[in-house]
């Protein structure tokens, strides 16, 4: 009988960590990395990224939540911060300040590190994932318009709406070497603002929610449903993965 007992899963930028608990669940052993675990987490510091990418050597599966934040289209600077970036300045504003700047750099070195974690196990045929709002520019990057034109690489469009959550929240996740992803598309078509799941009206992500937190945030992690239906693909794939390197003899570590 397979089994993935003690397979190795690594949420990176995990967040509240609902998707690495959901991994757990079916039996990875999962590594949450975030920096909000504590400094040796920080992925700005090289030492750190050197670490991470030394288990990412090890691991089955690896998903990457890059902040969003410098690449939001909801940065319209009404009652908000304003926009960092542009589709035509994707790199940030001429017009930033010291301060959006070095946010935009720091930014761009996760990015830059992350896209390096996901070719590395591209190449080793590691299944991985990338998620990031539909909206957001992070996909409009050159290696990220590169990517979705190679076989084993696929774009997926969902709505967390169609997971429970009370926002649609157009969620795009990149899927490396993962076909079963494609069953994560699960899209709300609503017009009218109505939820075609719920039937209730969706909760806009604008201004300032419950406790003074900016909605956009309050909308950041997972809905558990669909943390819990990704670990279960993850699962599969997995298994299909080791079926594949029985039958062909094939390894990709
Ligand atoms: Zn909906």
């Amino acid at each position: 009988m397979l089994t993935i007992r003690m397979h190795l899963a690594v949420e990176v930028f995990a967040g509240s960590g609902h998707l690495g608990a959901a991994l757990a669940s079916v039996g990875f052993q999962v590594i949450l990395w975030d920096v909000e675990l504590s400094e040796s987490h920080d992925l700005l510091i090289a030492h750190n990224r050197l670490c991470l990418m030394r288990i990412l050597g090890a691991c089955k599966f690896a998903h990457f939540g890059i902040p969003c934040v410098t690449y939001s289209a909801a940065r319209r600077g009404l009652n908000g911060p304003r926009a960092l970036r542009t589709a035509a300045h994707l790199y940030g504003l001429p017009s930033l300040s010291a301060s959006e700047k070095m946010q935009v750099h720091e930014a761009d070195v996760l990015t830059s590190f992350a896209i390096k974690c996901v070719n590395r196990l591209r190449t080793r045929g590691v299944p991985c994932t990338v998620e990031n709002p539909h909206t957001s520019l992070l996909w409009r990057l050159p290696t990220f318009l590169n990517y979705m034109v190679h076989p084993e690489i696929r774009y997926i469009r969902t709505s967390f709406c169609m997971f429970g959550a009370r926002w649609r929240k157009q969620t795009g996740i990149l899927a490396v070497h993962f076909p079963l992803a494609g069953e994560l598309a699960s899209e709300c078509t609503s017009l009218n603002g109505i939820c075609c799941y719920s039937d209730l009206p969706h909760q806009r992500l604008a201004g300032i929610g419950p406790g003074g937190m900016w909605w956009t945030r309050i909308a950041q992690p997972y809905p558990i449903p669909l943390c819990t239906e990704f670990a279960q693909l993850v699962l599969q794939q997995t298994q299909q993965n080791k079926i594949a390197e029985k039958l062909c003899g094939w390894k990709s570590w």
